[in-house]
């Protein structure tokens, strides 16, 4: 029998990444994967298209692991280099698929233009590799068992090597783990700091790390937005699994109404099932955050059933012209007031006739704070039959101010529907 999988090594290759323009984000998807397999991922590399770095990192990291994965620099161009020098590194010869050369042919004769002479490249591959189908690009991946390891070779795009990834990997290497699996549940809040929910939190789950399986909690914290990750791991996947429910389940009524989804629901995915199961409409009204709350709102698929529109009321003149806000309300409250976000809340629902209307109105910043009302101060209104106002003020940089803002009319839009 081969040898399990156990240790694993991702190359990312590129100059690009060594640049201060782009991230390598390939690796972080890997290694979620990778983990769910059980297979640890001991060291990661990034290196530009230079062939004698490239051979280095690659040497060294087939001397140590089970698993080498490269992602990128299987281009037509003559700087993807990556099928040539894995090759020399494993002593192997390359030859040209005839299949491969027609499906990326076919990929340009679809488009109406014939294949550029270079794209034939990308049909050699590694003498005694197998080849990955791309529905998503010309570059196929490639896939060599060597000595009871194995070899990767990925296409750059995420958009490629992701599905190239579940569709041709995931199960080959499912097929040589282990057997030991990771198991993971993530429960969102909102609305909470991330030192309030660790303190309700940290006496529930430090009990988990006693029992078996252990279960690990980690904290992860982004504007208007604390979650709370639970892992575990084993070879027994039902027991895992029942030891998730448990755990999610106690954590959940420890945190109460902070919670808003235990299955990976986003804030907006909730309301907008708040909002079906009602049948109701929302309209927003924002200044301060410029269209984020509904962006987040129509980001999910289907939101048409759930979203009217909204208006951007930065200037006063917006407030009062397009939303109806009386003109006196601003001139003796000010822009940003408890007043002034419930006459926006208001008129945007009566003036785009749905059920519910929220309004967001606050200080930003760097400027326009003052002692009264400093950088981070926002009101929130949410309007139906009834009305609910709240006055935050919000910690960081306009950016920070603008994600929370938002968030926290989402959070209090869930609160109003539940
Ligand atoms: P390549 O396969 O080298 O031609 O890569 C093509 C494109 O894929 C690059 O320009 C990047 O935009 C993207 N890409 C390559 N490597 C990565 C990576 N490790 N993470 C995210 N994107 C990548
Ligand atoms: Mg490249």
């Amino acid at each position: 029998m081969t040898r399990p999988l156990e240790t694993a090594e991702i190359v990312a290759i590129g100059s690009e990444l060594l640049t201060a323009h782009r991230i390598d984000t390939n690796s972080l998807f890997l290694t979620g994967q990778l983990n769910e397999l059980g297979i640890s991922v001991r060291l990661k590399h990034v290196v530009g298209d230079h062939p004698s770095d490239l051979r280095a990192v690659l040497l060294a990291a087939l001397s140590r692991a089970d698993l080498v994965i490269t992602t990128g620099g299987l281009g037509p161009t003559d700087d993807d280099l990556t099928r040539e020098v894995v090759a020399g590194v494993i002593g192997r010869g390359m030859h040209e698929v005839p299949d491969i050369l027609e499906s990326i042919s076919a990929r340009f004769s679809k488009r109406g233009v014939p294949m550029p002479a270079i794209n034939r490249r990308q049909a050699q591959v590694i003498d005694d590799g197998r080849w990955l189908a791309n529905p998503n690009g010309t570059a196929p991946g490639q896939m060599i068992e060597m000595n009871g390891k194995v070899i990767v070779l990925l296409p750059g795009p995420p958009r490629e090597l992701k599905p190239m990834f579940l569709a041709s990997v995931e199960p080959v290497l499912d097929a040589r783990s282990a057997g030991r699996r990771v198991r993971r549940r993530v429960i969102k809040t909102s609305g909470r700091s991330e030192s309030q929910v660790e303190e309700t939190a940290q006496p529930i789950y430090s009990l988990f790390l006693q029992q078996q399986p252990p279960i690990e909690t980690t904290i992860l914290a982004s504007p208007g937005l604390v979650e709370l990750q639970l892992s575990c791991s084993g070879s027994d996947v039902p027991a895992l699994d029942r030891a998730l429910e448990h755990a999610t389940a106690q954590l959940a009524s420890g945190l109460g109404d902070a919670v808003f989804s235990v299955d990976g629901r986003s804030l907006e995915e909730v309301v907008g099932e708040q909002l079906r199961a009602r049948g109701w409409r929302v309209a927003a009204a924002e200044s301060c955050t410029g269209g984020a709350l509904l962006q987040r709102l129509t980001d999910v698929a289907g939101s048409s059933a759930w979203v009217e529109g909204g208006v951007v009321a930065y200037a006063n003149a917006v407030k009062v012209h397009a939303l109806g806000v009386d003109a006196a309300v601003v001139a003796a409250h000010g822009a940003v007031s408890e007043e002034t976000a419930r006459a926006m809340a208001a008129g945007v629902r009566h003036r785009l006739g749905v059920d519910v209307g929220v309004a967001i109105t606050g200080v930003a910043g760097p400027g326009g704070g003052t002692d009264e009302k400093p950088v981070g101060t926002v009101f929130v209104a949410v309007a139906s039959e009834t009305m609910d106002v709240r006055r935050f003020l919000f910690p960081g940089d306009r950016s920070m101010v603008r994600q929370f803002s938002a968030a926290a009319a989402l959070n209090m839009l869930r609160r109003h529907l539940g």
